[in-house]
């Protein structure tokens, strides 16, 4: 145990640069830039929050006696977070439940969406994914081969967390792009065989770990369009999309 909690500790410079890095550069309360450039320099606009109290007063010790704390030791980078001075100053005066609960959630979140950029290096996709990519990427918009609506499988697997937008969305993407996309993975295993193989099942291993976190089927939808977009030349959500729409209906997600 540390000699004394309540003593404040200065976060290091590389903590500040994660927890900056953690919110985009941004306050996750009001999206303030938090720095600015000034006379060719680069200005700090952030503060660094503790969550829950770092020596709480009476009157907040008794506030948060029952809420949950992000960590048993209070100056760990998971109870702390970047804010712009504003909000700094109207989180900690005065400390309310509802301030409280929402920095928490707000935090759970970033530490969400961290832990998934983080895993991208670990988890490689195949480069000859590529070719598909780049054949999405020039089409012309006109009419494909549809596939018939009775054979699209993404009402039977999709339960009730996937938001109806995004079935919608997963629907037409399959409807006018699963065949095409097909025909281009077979092409791949006609000059280099297994390819797609290789590639369905990295996708499906990536899957599989987003569902072991526990993510809902929207969430899954999500970071695995991230995951595309920034793991292959994509950059570019609508193709990741399509992809990852091509993935459900092909059984590599939510199977
Ligand atoms: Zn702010």
């Amino acid at each position: 145990m540390a000699k004394s909690d309540s003593k404040r500790k200065k976060p290091t410079e590389n903590m500040g640069l994660v927890l900056f890095d953690e919110v985009g550069g941004i306050c996750p309360k009001c999206t303030k830039p938090l720095m600015k450039k000034s006379k060719g320099q680069m200005i700090k606009l952030f503060e660094i929050a503790h969550i829950y109290p770092n020596s709480p007063n009476p009157h907040e010790a008794e506030l948060l006696k029952n809420e949950e704390k992000l960590s048993e030791n209070i100056d760990d980078e998971s109870n702390l977070i970047a804010l712009c001075r504003d909000c700094h100053k109207i989180f900690d005066n005065p400390r309310t439940i509802d301030g409280y609960r929402e920095m928490v959630s707000i935090k759970r979140e970033l530490q969400r969406l961290s832990g998934l950029k983080k895993s991208w290096f670990d988890n490689s996709i195949d480069k000859e994914i590529n070719k598909v990519i780049a054949s999405l990427a020039s089409f012309s918009g006109e009419a494909l081969e549809e596939l018939s609506l009775e054979a699209l499988k993404i009402d039977s697997k999709s339960d009730k967390t996937l938001g109806g937008l995004v079935k919608l969305k997963i629907k037409d993407n399959v409807r006018y792009f699963y065949s095409d996309i097909k025909s281009k993975f077979s092409e791949l295993d006609k000059s280099e065989p297994y390819t797609s193989d290789m590639i369905f099942s990295q996708v499906k291993t990536y899957y599989l770990k987003l569902k072991k976190q526990g993510l809902d089927q929207t969430q899954i939808f999500s970071a695995l369009t991230d995951w595309i977009k920034n793991s292959t030349g994509c950059k570019n959500t609508e193709i990741s999309e399509i992809l990852v729409s091509f993935f459900v209906q092909n059984c590599e997600v939510f199977s």
